[in-house]
């Protein structure tokens, strides 16, 4: 989608730190990280909110979902774990308009988020 941050770096108009891709999923480095590991997951495909997909949209997230597993066991992670948290609108802080997923790892996460 014109006008998309996500969508560019999808299409390699803008650069990313891309740490995973394949046919559907992307993963790279957040821009402004929040703890020592913080990456983006994102489906290729752009589709703006959790309130916009659609059934056949299942496949593409549960790739999504599955990327974050397969990235956080290849940076060593499988016994300290991650966080995977996603911003759906106002309220949670939802700045970029295209569905995507925080992978947070590499210290004591606090619970519940401010
Ligand atoms: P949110 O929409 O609130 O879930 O957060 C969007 C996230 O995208 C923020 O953590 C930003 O730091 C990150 N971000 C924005 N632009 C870029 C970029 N060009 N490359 C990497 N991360 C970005
Ligand atoms: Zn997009």
């Amino acid at each position: 989608m014109q006008d998309c941050i996500f969508c560019k770096i999808v299409n390699k108009e803008i650069p990313a730190d891309i740490v995973y891709e394949d046919d559907n999923v992307l993963v790279f480095k957040d821009i402004k990280p929040a703890a020592p590991i913080h990456l983006l997951l994102i489906p290729k495909k752009h589709i703006s909110t959790f309130f916009d997909l659609q059934p056949e949209d299942n496949d593409i997230m549960g790739r999504v979902q599955r990327a974050a597993a397969t990235v956080a066991g290849d940076m060593g992670l499988t016994e300290r774990g991650f966080r995977l948290v996603s911003n759906c609108m106002s309220d949670a802080g939802q700045v970029v308009f295209h569905i995507h997923y925080h992978l947070l790892a590499g210290r004591p996460l606090q619970w519940p988020p401010g």
